[in-house]
């Protein structure tokens, strides 16, 4: 493990040279894999992720299938590549099943699962490159991965991470904020709404600081849904120009 730096806030900056309120460089694409019928890649500072989304379809076995609604089934996994030391192993982990259920919990709101009763939605998260906040740029890659498989949706879901570091709110933590900082809230958003759908913490805040980190959360949402929304419209004006 790398040793803790005597700073994470130096003259008001943070060690990768961003403000408080700024996200690492984003990326996202929609569209990126033939054979799912929803895709997105999300870069998000030093994180690269793939979902992909298979659906709505049969699901089997049917004694799971529910007679009134679709079922939302996600895999949030990890690549044993995608971290630099050798504490990943391949397969699930107490982590990785986790992280896939409050997935799934932060995407089941804006899906109209009762158009499909019986029917599952499979929604596969793959995490090629690791660097903190993997479980947001999934769920926002994810809603991106719906949304370009044409399943219907009430909005998308947008998410990022806040927390504190040396006493400072932060938006959008990197893995030395992370493993360092005295906090991190991980939230996804329905940005239309302004509803929350996940929203987890480890360490602690003050009632004031905690008011802090919710509105900087919206602010980040609000950016990340503007990047998700570009690259739908990217997809989808390269498809009618005949691409
Ligand atoms: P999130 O990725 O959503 O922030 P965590 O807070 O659990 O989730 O993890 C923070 C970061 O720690 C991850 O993004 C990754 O960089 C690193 N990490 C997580 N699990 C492992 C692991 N098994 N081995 C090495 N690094 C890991």
């Amino acid at each position: 493990m790398e040793e803790k730096p005597e700073k994470l806030i130096v003259n008001g900056k943070r060690l990768d040279g961003r403000e408080p309120g700024e996200l690492r460089p984003l990326k996202i694409q929609a569209g990126v894999l033939k054979r799912a019928d929803g895709s997105a890649y999300v870069e998000l500072g030093g994180n690269k992720i793939l979902a992909a989304v298979y659906g709505p379809r049969e699901f089997h076995p049917r004694h799971l299938q529910q007679p009134t609604t679709a079922t939302l089934r996600c895999r949030y996994n990890m690549a044993p590549f995608s971290v630099s030391d050798e504490r990943k192993r391949p397969g699930p982990s107490r982590r990785s099943i986790e992280i896939s259920k409050v997935t799934r919990e932060a995407l089941e709101p804006v899906v109209f699962l009762e158009q499909y009763p019986r029917a599952v939605i499979d929604v596969f998260i793959e995490v090629l490159q690791a660097d903190a906040g993997t479980r947001t740029a999934g769920i926002t890659a994810a809603s991106v991965a719906m949304a370009d498989g044409g399943i219907p949706m009430r909005d998308l879901v947008a998410s990022v991470a806040v927390g504190k570091v040396d006493g400072t709110i932060v938006l959008d933590l990197n893995k030395y904020e992370d493993q360092y900082g005295e906090a991190d809230m991980p939230i996804a958003m329905l940005p239309r709404k302004k509803e929350i759908s996940l929203m987890q913490m480890d360490g602690n805040f003050t009632p004031e600081e905690f008011r802090q980190a919710i509105e900087l959360a919206i602010l980040g949402c609000e950016k990340i849904y503007e990047a998700q929304r570009e690259a739908l419209e990217k997809k989808y004006s390269a498809n009618l120009g005949g691409e």
